[in-house]
């Protein structure tokens, strides 16, 4: 594997980017690395703290003083594994706001590119190709419609949250997206040179395959 192959996996909730994303970093055996978890984790932390909604201050002290490490799916605040609270709706209802302010994206940016910069990697988010590795080897954008993204988010959720509707899901996908595209400091939107792939009706592998191929087609002298 070249080292220096990095390949940016964008888009909104639900589009299916962090699935293939994992999926793809093991079939060309690269590191892995989840941002969205490193918003997620800033965030579980502030709530921890009894930091409140819109104590901007309290939220950059929380992420000014964080430790994150991400060790294949698993997820280490200041060495906790917290990869199952990260995912709790009170954290998805609260990370959009983290997520907006620029300190906060300040500092998780210089730790993306110092994690990018150790060697191969496959990073997911939102800003990936237009801000934190806009020389990227690879860019792409996933897409699918709102109905299929809360879908699969309703399904992912609903193992362990019994009580999730999926209206609410809906709804929490929505205000999401809308705070992550309108946000002043590197909203979400595609690269001008990423490659979308519309996942809707697609399958994982099927998305996989399509990817695995532009990336093999384009430089066989990458992949092993
Ligand atoms: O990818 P995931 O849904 O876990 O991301 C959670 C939130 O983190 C997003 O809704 C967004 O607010 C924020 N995020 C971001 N930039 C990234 C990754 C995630 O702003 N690169």
């Amino acid at each position: 594997m070249k080292t220096n192959m990095h390949i940016a996996i964008d888009g909104p909730a639900g589009s299916g980017k962090s699935t293939v994303a994992k999926r793809l970093a093991q079939r060309l055996d690269m590191t892995y690395i989840d941002t969205g978890a490193m918003y997620r984790a800033v965030t579980y932390k502030a709530i921890q703290k009894g930091i409140r909604p819109g104590d901007r201050q309290g939220i950059i002290d929380t992420a000014a003083g964080i430790r994150i490490e991400l060790k294949g799916s698993e997820i280490l605040l200041d060495g906790a594994d917290v990869s199952g609270n990260i995912r709790d709706p009170l954290v998805d209802a609260r990370v959009s706001e983290a997520a907006s302010i620029p300190e906060v994206r300040e500092r998780l940016v210089a730790l993306q590119r110092q994690m990018a910069q150790k060697g191969a990697v496959v990073m997911d988010g939102r800003d990936i190709g237009t801000s934190v590795l806009p020389d990227a080897t690879f860019k792409f954008f996933l897409t699918a419609t709102p109905e299929e993204r809360a879908k699969r988010r309703y399904k992912d959720l609903a193992g362990s949250n019994p009580g999730m509707d999926f209206d609410m899901v809906m709804k929490d996908m929505q205000r999401r997206d809308l705070l992550d595209s309108t946000r002043g400091h590197s909203p979400l939107r595609a690269a001008e040179d990423a490659i979308i792939i519309d996942t809707t009706g697609k399958s994982i592998e099927t998305v996989l395959q399509e990817i695995t191929d532009i990336v093999g087609g384009a430089g066989r002298c990458f992949t092993k």
